[in-house]
């Protein structure tokens, strides 16, 4: 029986976690939150962790007192979720914390040894060379949980690491596909939430609709499989049945399909290298009948350039994108910002930052912070003007 920690617990991401523990009868050792005391304290009277946390450390009394008639520790703030994070007896950490605030806990649970499913892209984006470093010296793995890299784990398992040419990293190209840029200026907050095939948080729904995250997925592709930007090919493919696939040097391409529900990643992240019975649709070919592919409208989606051209620069761009892209979706989501501003403000800092290469956390979270700073000041600077 295997002994999980959730970080993000009652995000979408950890809540399907939960789903998949009850199916495999997993135990769970920690549970991590942002700041939503009413669903931790029910998750915690459900599954009974030796230890909660919760980031917002103004929401410490209130998870105290909630959960007061319980022996479960109450953890708070940052440290409190890399306590949580580096906890002993949880054989596989499932990080799916929302943006950069996941870089710490992944290292914490790194450091610790254990194992990481790792949701939180942006741990990865942001600081690539410090995650990977770290698994290796503690001998710890890191197992994707995001789709496309999933499948792309799953489908390295059919061959030798080293007979791989590339990838075909898929994408169903987001809720806007087909749109012209004018279009795009005017969609609205509602419009970019609505996504035809996944049901995600915000922040990643809205990366989706300007294909950020498949520019954010392209770099976490090269960090987890150790691929240079020439070896990954981006094919939009509306239906999302085929998570992505890889070549192997003979031309033969193997691909992974199932239908579109994170529970599958997240479940195989856990079993690996076992595929487990799975509570979830299967997948009939007949019903889906027929699968497309197209190149991505880069003209369009000018994001998705962006994070090429940081991934190719590689050092601190990924970084100041990643954050500057959290600033402006965050701008957006509250309605200061048009949607082609996110792509404008991202372009601007991606320009205007230029750093070393980061060689400690402490390098990563300086040029976080100046990333954010940017848009922020630019966001002033032009307010009444900056809105599309
Ligand atoms: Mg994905």
């Amino acid at each position: 029986m295997k002994k999980l920690t959730i970080l993000g617990s009652t995000g979408s991401v950890g809540e399907q976690s939960l789903d998949i523990c009850d199916n495999l009868g997993a135990g769970i050792v920690a549970l991590a939150a942002g700041r939503d005391v009413a669903k931790l304290e029910a998750q915690a009277r459900r599954y009974r962790p030796e230890a909660v946390a919760i980031a917002d450390e103004d929401q410490y009394n209130a998870l105290r007192l909630a959960l007061r008639d319980t022996d479960v520790k109450i953890l708070a703030g940052r440290d409190g979720v890399c306590e949580a994070a580096a906890m002993s007896g949880a054989d596989v950490v499932i990080n799916a914390i929302m943006g950069f605030a996941g870089l710490r806990p992944t290292i914490a649970a790194l450091e610790a040894g254990h194992d990481v499913a790792l949701a939180n892209k942006e741990a990865l984006i942001a600081g690539g060379g410090l995650v990977t470093k770290t698994a290796q010296d503690n001998g710890a793995r890191i197992l994707p949980v995001d789709s496309e890299h999933s499948a792309i784990f799953q489908c390295m398992q059919a061959g030798e690491r080293q007979d791989v040419r590339g990838i075909v990293l898929t994408a169903s190209g987001g809720p806007f596909a087909g749109k012209t840029r004018q279009e795009l200026a005017d969609v609205k907050v509602a419009d970019a939430l609505t996504h035809p095939n996944w049901s995600m948080g915000a922040k990643i729904t809205i990366d989706c609709a300007s294909l950020m995250n498949k520019g954010l997925e392209f770099i976490e592709a090269m960090w987890l499989f150790d691929l240079t930007p020439e070896q990954i090919e981006i094919v939009v493919h509306r239906q999302s049945i085929i998570h992505s696939a890889v070549e192997f040097m003979d031309g033969s391409i193997i691909a992974q399909l199932s239908v579109p529900d994170m529970r599958g990643a997240i479940q195989y992240a856990i079993t690996y290298p076992r595929h487990q019975s799975f509570s979830g649709k299967r997948l009939s070919l007949t019903d889906v009948g027929k699968l497309t592919f197209e190149k991505p409208d880069m003209a369009v989606f000018g994001c998705l350039g962006i994070c090429i051209e940081a991934a190719k620069k590689g050092g601190s761009a990924p970084c100041v994108i990643n954050a500057a892209n959290e600033a402006a979706v965050d701008l957006f989501i509250n309605g200061r910002i048009g949607f082609m501003d996110i792509e404008r403000l991202v372009a601007a800092a991606h320009e205007a930052i230029v750093l070393p290469p980061p060689r400690s956390l402490r390098d990563i979270e300086t040029a976080d912070r100046l990333a954010r700073e940017y848009v922020q000041s630019q966001y002033d600077h032009g307010k009444g003007t900056v809105v599309s």
